[in-house]
């Protein structure tokens, strides 16, 4: 076996983000200045975990934790303190191995055998959990355990909460031993690779960017190793729309960044073939007839509809599962055949499931048989949906809104209006301000709330804010969401008037 440097201080999170790069591994250590600090999401991701990781110990009963200290030789003789008590199940066992520092989530411990589990938010085993498990594996073996088995236990994405949160039907416990196992032999030859990396402290390892950069995870030293070392500009041939990274990796390779380089005879479907055409020839292509039959074949009145959603990884509702999306709120604008406009708007009660209310003002708002429009009605149709089948005395009414809805992307999905600007992408991120520029002035002039996570995260925090703050938060999320529909309105105003057809 090769020699592992005892000083490596290695955590399993430091070992996955190795396996993943060995780079970042060493900028984590060496030039953390470089890497991109977690943003508010990254810390509600945390935050889920955390609360995930408590409820699935409730799972095993008859435990003890480890009190988290900076001190891990204090954690790790707990650990051993309760191993000897004969505890059955340790929560945050921890252990350390040549400089291997892990804490189990779960220890469940038989005489001399201990099990391993796993905890994770996610609704699947993914492969990048194998390796934190593996390690774990690893450290217990050479320390002379006889580990039993292996297990992720992950959130049971089709469980569906009753009045009672049921917790063996919220999780999936899932054995990885076979999986872990197959591992093993590698593990000192990895370790011994990442040991030689950072025994070099001066010399940041040689390893290029690529798909790596972002899976299993987006990378947190992406801005430097992309942007500082490699100068690769915003919109370059990574962002070519959904062009796999395959083929974004074979362009690098050849050297080719900018899309204006990309040769004409390169392989891509038509779509993308047409975006970077369209790019290199910063022109604006509008296709005047089927612009002009989308906008005939809606009927007026015209509703304009847009929710806001959040999700919860742990079910508070009954008829709820785990990551559904839950709508809190809406906006709602009517235009009249004459141009003239109305809104109205949703916006739910804090500390209380909100779909009831919702679903009832919403089939009080848009009248039956009409058009309402979306854009990317699939997510407004499944949340309906989802509300039709919780609600059945509103599921007539509901589906009538579901039925008669239509989809505001369509024109540019279909590439019947294309600027150099949207970048290949019918998302209304790059429509927006390609079409209706100055709203992207106007969403940056909202204050607190600019965008849907932004929104979603506000809402889902509403209950820790004091009155008065709730209603600036509220007062805010109303104005971001009409902003949304607004620019709708715009859009398709601006498709009524196309006049130029190449
Ligand atoms: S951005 Fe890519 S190359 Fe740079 S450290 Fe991260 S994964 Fe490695």
């Amino acid at each position: 076996m090769m020699e592992i440097n005892k000083s490596m201080n290695l955590s399993k999170s430091l070992y996955t983000r190795a396996i993943q790069c060995p780079k970042s591994l060493w900028l984590k250590k060496y030039k953390k200045k470089v890497l991109t600090p977690p943003d508010v999401s990254a810390q509600a991701v945390f935050e889920t975990g955390n609360l995930v990781g408590d409820l699935a110990c409730q799972l095993f009963e008859g435990g003890k934790e480890v009190a988290y200290t900076k001190n891990y030789d204090e954690m790790i003789t707990s650990t051993q303190n309760y191993i000897d008590e004969n505890i059955p199940y340790i929560y945050e066992a921890t252990f350390n191995y040549e400089g291997i520092l892990v804490m189990v989530d779960v220890l469940h411990v038989e005489g001399n055998k201990v099990s391993i589990y796993e905890v994770k938010s996610s609704t699947s085993v993914k492969d990048i959990y194998l390796h934190d498990v593996s390690i774990q594996y690893y450290v217990l073996k050479n320390l002379g355990f006889s580990v039993k088995s292996a297990f992720v236990v992950h959130v049971n994405k089709s469980y569906v909460r009753g009045e009672e949160l049921d917790l063996k039907e919220l999780f999936c416990v899932v054995d990885v031993s076979e999986e872990v196992l197959a591992l093993q032999e590698n593990i000192p030859t990895v370790l011994s690779e990442f040991n030689a990396y950072l025994d070099d402290k001066e010399h940041e390892p040689n390893i290029d960017i690529g798909k790596h950069c972002k899976k299993p995870y987006e990378c947190d030293a992406k801005e430097y190793c992309w942007k500082t070392q490699r100068g690769i500009p915003s919109y370059s041939v990574f962002n070519i729309f959904n062009l796999g990274s395959k083929k974004q990796v074979e362009l690098y390779e050849k050297g080719i960044v900018n899309i204006a380089d990309v040769p004409d005879d390169f392989a891509m479907t038509a779509n993308q073939a047409e975006a970077v055409k369209n790019y290199k020839s910063g022109e604006t292509h509008i296709h005047v007839k089927p612009i002009k039959e989308f906008c005939e074949s809606l009927n007026y009145e015209l509703y304009y509809l847009d929710f806001e959603t959040y999700q919860q990884a742990v079910p508070l509702y009954k008829g709820i599962s785990p990551y559904q999306q839950i709508p809190f709120q809406y906006s709602l604008h009517v235009e009249h055949e004459d141009g003239t406009l109305a809104h109205y708007e949703f916006l739910a009660k804090i500390g209380a499931d909100p779909r009831r209310a919702l679903a009832e003002q919403l089939v009080h708002d848009i009248p039956l048989h009409v058009n309402t429009l979306a854009y990317n009605m699939s997510f407004e149709k499944g949340v309906i949906k989802k509300l039709a089948e919780q609600f059945e005395d509103l599921s007539q009414r509901l589906m009538d809104i579901h039925d008669n809805m239509k989809d505001l992307m369509v024109p540019f999905q279909k590439k019947h209006y294309v600027s150099p600007s949207m970048q290949g992408s019918y998302s209304i991120k790059y429509v927006l301000p390609a079409l209706v520029p100055e709203f992207e002035k106007a969403y940056k002039e909202l204050e607190g709330i600019q965008n849907g996570s932004q929104a979603m995260r506000a809402f889902a925090s509403l209950h820790v804010k004091s009155l008065k703050e709730q209603e600036v938060v509220r007062k805010q999320l109303l104005a971001y969401c009409e902003l949304d529909t607004l620019a709708m309105v715009k859009i398709l105003d601006i498709l009524k008037n196309v006049k130029i057809s190449k």
